[in-house]
């Protein structure tokens, strides 16, 4: 028999996070204030502690892992590897294909890597609450359960349409202890300023950040936490790609090609960081990330700066964006719903270290269904975008009758989207085409800079 799995003992859970800032061959720009000039440490500080706001910006290439934040990381991980033995099958392909599995998670994907890192650092700064957005709802229930491992409160925007169709995803966080308020809200001046506009309106993930950001930054005892974009998250995030390294080896296996979804890039930048090094020391591997054709940050984008929020109160970030008043399509992979993506990923992207493909909504439910008869897994829809990525390289292998190795990182579960499988196996499902004129039109949005 075939070994299927690689795991690692507790022990060997990475004991620094990589930053990839000293290594990228360009260093990503600067994030701006209102005035136009780079962000001060202090003009964060009124959202987020010290040490985040250090790591934002830190040249040391290894960063140490609290071990209170080891500890509880130690809960679901080391998260195993596994090789898609029945799927090569299935595929007939001569490929090898492996996976790292973050939907094992008590949350159900890789955001509580970044949230109990965040929640331990908000506590040793003495903050007393967090406040948050979430869309589809995997951000919101990771930051209440790392709330609750730390004791600390947390109050959810969650975005309105999310809201009212995902009600189990808020009995998580409520379970946790965490409060969900609906977005936009007439809490905050943003919310209103919406509601005044229209008081009907769905809301969306851009609003939802206005809010949590507008409130943390109005209250002494609160902070703000984001599950993605920031350079902080991503750090956070590479202990995925750490021990993947550590399994393959056990596997005596490396990657020709590594796929992940991406949203804001947190997972993205969590599984590949840690093999740029080995890219830029002439390996032969290519990394890509995968996003919807009805989101295409990174294949369609303009790489300028632009705010994180549609109220605009985040800084500016240089990035590749559709424009901060992007009102993205209704797909199923809220996660990926997202105007922005990450600035060091968007630098990457740029220089040409990292690839990026789009791929449709439909065929994503394809590979997902494809991918859970064959290993068992339901997948998460975001999942899903890179699964279909390594079919496709798979299929190609197969016609070309080349034998390569494929890694891609499952990055969460799909218990919590069944109603979007059953619109999928009913024949309900539609794919959304994001129009040249949008992209065009997002480009007159894009705030002026310098
Ligand atoms: C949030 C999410 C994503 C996308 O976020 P990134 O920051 O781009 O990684 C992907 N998959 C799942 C399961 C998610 O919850």
């Amino acid at each position: 028999m075939a070994q299927t799995k690689f795991l690692l003992d507790e022990s060997e859970i990475p004991t620094h996070w990589y930053n990839v800032i000293p290594d990228m061959p360009n260093p990503a720009a600067p994030y701006l204030g209102p005035d136009g000039q780079p962000v001060t440490p202090d003009a964060l500080s009124a959202i987020f502690p010290p040490a985040i706001i250090e790591q934002e910006v830190s040249t040391e290439r290894w960063i140490p892992i609290p071990e209170p934040v080891r500890e509880a990381l130690q809960l679901w991980r080391p998260s195993p590897l596994y090789r898609a033995l029945r799927l090569e099958q299935m595929l007939d392909t001569p490929a090898k294909i492996y996976f790292k599995y973050e939907g094992v998670s008590p949350a159900g994907s890789h955001k509580p890597n970044s949230a109990v890192a965040q929640a331990y650092y908000n506590r040793e700064a003495g903050i007393k609450r967090l406040t948050t957005e979430t869309g589809a709802g995997q951000w919101g229930s990771s930051l209440a359960l790392a709330g609750s491992m730390f004791g600390l409160e947390v109050r959810v925007y969650m975005v309105r349409v999310s809201y009212e169709q995902k009600p189990f995803r808020r009995s998580m966080m409520e379970t946790w202890g965490g409060e969900v308020i609906p977005s936009p809200s007439n809490r905050t001046q943003a919310g209103r300023a919406v509601l005044a506009a229209d008081a009907n309106s769905q809301g969306s993930l851009g609003i939802a950040i206005s809010e949590a950001v507008e409130e943390a930054a109005s209250r002494d005892d609160t902070n703000y936490a984001l599950g993605s974009v920031l350079n902080h998250v991503l750090l956070h995030q590479t202990i995925i790609g750490l021990e993947t390294r550590k399994q393959l080896e056990k596997a005596g296996d490396y990657p020709d090609i590594i796929f992940a979804p991406c949203g804001g890039g947190s997972n993205v930048g969590g599984m590949m960081f840690p093999f740029l090094a080995d890219k830029a020391a002439g390996k032969d591997i290519r990394l890509v990330a995968v996003e919807p054709t009805s989101c295409p940050t990174l294949t369609k984008g303009h790489f300028a700066y632009d705010f994180g929020d549609v109220a605009g109160l985040t800084p500016l970030m240089k990035m590749f964006t559709l424009g901060h008043d992007f009102m993205p399509p209704g797909i199923h992979a809220g996660g990926l719903r997202y105007h922005g993506d990450s600035a060091l990923v968007s630098q990457l992207y740029h220089d040409k270290v990292l690839e990026a493909v789009a791929v449709p909504q439909v065929a994503t439910f394809e590979a997902g269904v494809m991918f859970a008869k064959a290993q068992g897994i339901i997948p998460a829809p975001e999942s899903s975008h890179a699964i279909r990525a390594a079919i496709d390289e798979a299929l190609r292998c197969k016609r070309d009758g080349e034998s390569r190795t494929i890694l891609f990182t499952l990055s969460g579960h799909g218990h919590f989207d069944m109603a979007a499988y059953d619109k999928y196996l009913s024949g309900g499902l539609e794919d959304f085409d994001y129009p040249d004129e949008a992209i065009e039109a997002a480009l007159h949005s894009l705030p002026k800079v310098g």
